[in-house]
């Protein structure tokens, strides 16, 4: 079984002011402590297929209905998240309280959370899956982020990824070995076929957000 991501983020402590209501400014920050990734569906935000957005974990329409004590700029409350997920996320919340996530049944958890790694999982191909024992985890995929309505690009974007690294680790190894090399000739062939791959996906990432 695949893990949903390779990295599980964390929230550094903020270094900018919470209390001023300008929650887009953390936006840097969130994207180094999110090491550049999508916090909810772990796509890269490196292929600029879309915008990457700060998402209010708990909604702000929410905090101001209930009257909750939680700035807008709290930092502990953002979440780096493309325009996909926020969009799908919106102000879906299921408790009433904002401290209470989920119910086990529905609601979230927090991505910078072990525990959110769970919940998912991805098939060989890249697809997102939930943990099949896990309500909240269906409830998540289904409802909160409809990760099957828009499951090839999930798997393109996750192929990418996947072959950016490789392709990245094979071009430090090339250049240890001298040009015309038997081993230099391996691996720039074995470049050559990731680097194809690579292209195709990218074509088709493409395409598919030209529509
Ligand atoms: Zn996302």
């Amino acid at each position: 079984m695949i893990p949903l991501r390779d990295i599980t983020p964390s929230r550094t402590a903020p270094v900018l002011n919470e209390t001023d209501g300008n929650w887009g400014k953390h936006k840097p920050q969130l994207k180094n402590d999110f090491n550049s990734h999508c916090g909810y569906c772990h796509s890269y935000d490196g292929y600029k297929h879309t915008y990457f957005e700060v998402d209010h974990f708990v909604p702000k329409s929410v905090i101001i209905k209930n009257g909750w004590d939680i700035p807008s700029a709290r930092y502990n409350n953002l979440v780096y998240s493309c325009k996909f997920c926020n969009n799908k996320k919106l102000s879906k919340w299921t408790t009433n309280s904002h401290i209470v996530y989920n119910d086990g049944t529905t609601g979230f958890v927090d991505p910078c959370d072990a525990s959110y790694d769970t919940l998912f999982y991805r098939t060989t191909d890249g697809a997102i899956r939930p943990d099949a024992n896990s309500d909240l985890a269906k409830w998540m995929y289904k409802v909160a982020f409809k990760f099957d309505e828009r499951e090839r690009a999930i798997i393109v974007l996750w192929n990418m990824n996947r072959l950016r690294q490789i392709i990245d680790g094979l071009i430090v190894e090339l250049n240890t070995y001298g040009i015309g090399s038997t081993d230099y000739n391996t691996i720039k062939l074995k470049l050559g076929e990731y680097a194809l791959k690579y292209y195709i996906f990218h074509k088709e990432l493409i395409e598919f957000y030209e529509q």
